[in-house]
């Protein structure tokens, strides 16, 4: 589904991914690990097709088609959602608001239409509500008001509504305690039977073991480790030096 071959990218000069190679799969749930600054975030962002970083070699193929150098809204367009390491949910809107907000930003992206033959339709709140039941219960709730568990919720709910073919998470367990992680991870499980492949990017080695089929290590902007998430484990001399657990 996603194939990111042999990419530079730099912010300015500042040369952070060095001939970077994954791939993706249809259906899987594969995580990108890495210590502080190894250059997880900027392989995301790479893939999103940011502003920042600048890919000067390489490509990033989805579905086969070439979308190195594609604006970041025909991007998701084409079905890849990110949601940043921020959040960026908007704390003075309720969850509904939050919701709606998602579903007028799609809308606008559908009218300026430069590929209409990509159009996804969305993903209806209900199903979106059947995944994450606590934010049912909070719709009139405001997002600032959420606990971090709740906003991380409704930050991939947002992200779902494009109906994305390839979900990407920016250390989606940050900051949350051990039992709102479980939460998430279920979530992102029960996506996943939905039909939603994701690419999941962590320091919480751990956590994203539990439930990656595929896992890459990433140091210093590249790959250092490939493999399932059994042999991962199994693997003390790479989680040592690289992961630290
Ligand atoms: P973290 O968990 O800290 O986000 P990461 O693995 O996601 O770590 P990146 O955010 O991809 O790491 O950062 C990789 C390197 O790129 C780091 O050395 C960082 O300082 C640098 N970097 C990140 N963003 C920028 C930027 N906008 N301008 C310049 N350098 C940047």
């Amino acid at each position: 589904m996603l194939d990111v071959e042999a990419v530079d990218a730099y912010y300015g000069e500042s040369h952070i991914l060095r001939d970077l190679s994954l791939h993706v799969d249809s259906g899987e749930i594969c995580a990108v690990l890495g210590r502080n600054g190894a250059g997880k975030t900027t392989t995301l962002r790479a893939i999103a097709g940011t502003d920042e970083p600048e890919v000067r070699s390489g490509h990033v193929r989805f579905h086969g088609d070439d979308v190195t150098h594609l604006p970041t809204e025909d991007v998701a367009v084409r079905g890849i959602s990110l949601v940043p390491e921020e959040r960026r949910i908007f704390p003075d809107l309720t969850v509904a608001e939050n919701m709606h907000i998602a579903e007028v930003v799609r809308n606008r992206s559908n009218v300026v239409g430069r590929d209409i033959e990509f159009d996804r339709g969305q993903m209806a709140d209900e199903d979106i509500y059947d995944v994450f039941p606590r934010l049912r219960e909070r719709l009139s709730q405001k997002g600032g008001t959420l606990s971090g568990g709740e906003q991380q919720m409704l930050a991939i709910a947002r992200a779902l509504k494009q109906n994305p073919d390839l979900l990407m998470l920016d250390e989606p367990y940050e900051g949350l305690a051990p039992q709102i992680i479980q939460a998430v991870e279920a979530a992102v499980e029960r996506i996943r039977e939905d039909g939603t492949t994701v690419l999941l990017v962590e320091q919480n080695a751990v956590a994203a073991m539990n439930i990656a089929d595929r896992c890459y290590v990433v140091d210093q902007g590249q790959v250092v480790f490939e493999g399932t998430a059994d042999e991962l484990r199994a693997d003390e001399e790479t989680r040592d030096r690289y992961l630290g657990v």
